[in-house]
């Protein structure tokens, strides 16, 4: 089993990564001091329940009281509804301060759970357990948020987990799109943090089916503590914690414009991450060899280009909406280079031009 350490300004926290470290749960609730008998509710989706609750819960009761709250699978369960029914169903069982929430999914649990967590009595400890590649990202840095009508996690906080643990067993179910949305934030944090670890990747990792074992382990490692560095230098977003956003202003875009769930978060973030770095090399007169990366991209299955019939003006608009844009003003995460990072305002037109000849390109 690997240790991280994750350290921020307002806490320090490890992640325990491995295959089948389940097994140790209760020593290492009893070595982050959960007394046995704590109360523990266990939040997770319809489809973790089925195929790995009955494991969990026998491996947590023998020593903790343990209830178990499930969600329909899928964004949607990132609601009030189910924020408040999770609430009622904590009171019910009486979880108190010294109670434990552990968020067993992906980053829609992790998310749920986690804003369970930081308002139930005001903030009780919660344990990330995820199950998706994704959730490598989703479980570590404390952002926890569900989603309003009117917009993606609109409503959330800040709130560090107790403990990261990583089970890697629990990706061998995992549908191949889920792997692969998951994987594009892995290449997302080698392309703004490290060369080396982009290289590797591009040396070991030939197709999806190579993201197993001890490869499966490493990129999750690497993509954690390069996330994990960053969140430490800026918990709360106020200064280079925006370079995770690399890819994401017209992913974000892209999602929205087609509709949540129309197409998966990482393969708009890996369009987002191809259209940053045209407008890179645009910008800095710099090369990354687009078709190089697009072919790349390909022998994962991400897309390459944007849909023939989006607009332009559409996604645009859609990218001065986006939360981090500034009064209305577009800013891209850009790369001068793998792992040199630079925030760039862009104006209306010129990004509406970039827009039209990356979709022609
Ligand atoms: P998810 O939680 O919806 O999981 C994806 C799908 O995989 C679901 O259908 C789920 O039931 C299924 N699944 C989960 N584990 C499985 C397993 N082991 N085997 C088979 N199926 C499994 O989505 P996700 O991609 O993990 O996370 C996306 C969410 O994370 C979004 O809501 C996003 O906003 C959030 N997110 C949050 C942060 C953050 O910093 N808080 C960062 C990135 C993303
Ligand atoms: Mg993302």
């Amino acid at each position: 089993m690997e240790r991280i350490n994750i350290e921020t300004k307002t806490k320090q926290y490890p992640v325990f990564l491995g295959e089948g470290i389940t097994e140790s749960l209760p020593h290492l609730l009893a070595q982050l001091s959960f007394p046995s008998g704590t109360k523990i509710l266990i939040v997770t989706d319809e489809t973790v329940e089925a195929l790995y609750c009955p494991k969990l819960r026998s491996v947590l009761s023998q020593q903790y009281d343990v209830y178990t709250y499930v969600v329909p699978s899928g964004e949607s369960s990132k609601s009030f509804e189910n924020y408040y029914a999770c609430q009622t169903a904590a009171l019910t069982y009486g979880l108190d301060r010294h109670s434990l929430i552990i968020a067993f999914g992906g980053g829609v649990v992790g998310d749920l759970a986690g804003f369970v967590a930081a308002t139930f009595m005001r903030g009780i400890p919660y344990i990330q357990m995820p199950t998706t590649l994704l959730a490598h990202d989703s479980a570590v840095g404390g952002k926890v948020a569900i989603n309003h009508p009117l917009g993606k996690n609109m409503i959330g906080a800040f709130h560090q987990p107790e403990a990261v643990i990583y089970d890697i067993a629990f990706l061998r179910s995992l549908p191949e799109k889920e792997l692969r949305s998951g994987f594009a934030e892995v290449i997302k944090h080698a392309l703004i943090h490290d060369r080396a670890f982009y290289e590797w990747l591009k040396r070991e990792i030939h197709c999806l089916d190579d993201l197993e074992g001890q490869k499966l382990q490493y990129c999750i490692h690497r993509g954690i503590q390069i996330k994990a560095g960053i969140v430490q230098e800026d918990e709360k977003e106020t200064g280079i914690r925006a370079y995770l956003n690399f890819g994401h202003t017209l992913g974000h875009a892209l999602e929205s414009e087609l509709g949540y769930g129309t197409i998966t978060h990482g393969d708009a973030v890996a369009v987002g991450m191809l259209f940053a770095l045209f407008v890179s090399e645009r910008l800095y007169g710099v090369s990354f060899h687009d078709h190089q990366f697009c072919s790349w991209f390909q022998t994962y299955g991400f897309p390459t280009s944007l849909p023939p019939h989006i607009s332009p003006e559409q996604l645009l608009q859609k990218m001065k909406g986006d939360k981090k844009a500034k009064a209305g003003t577009v800013r891209m995460v850009l790369l001068r280079d793998i792992g040199n990072v630079q925030i760039e305002t862009i104006e209306d037109e010129q990004l509406l031009s970039l827009l039209h000849e990356f979709l022609e390109r």
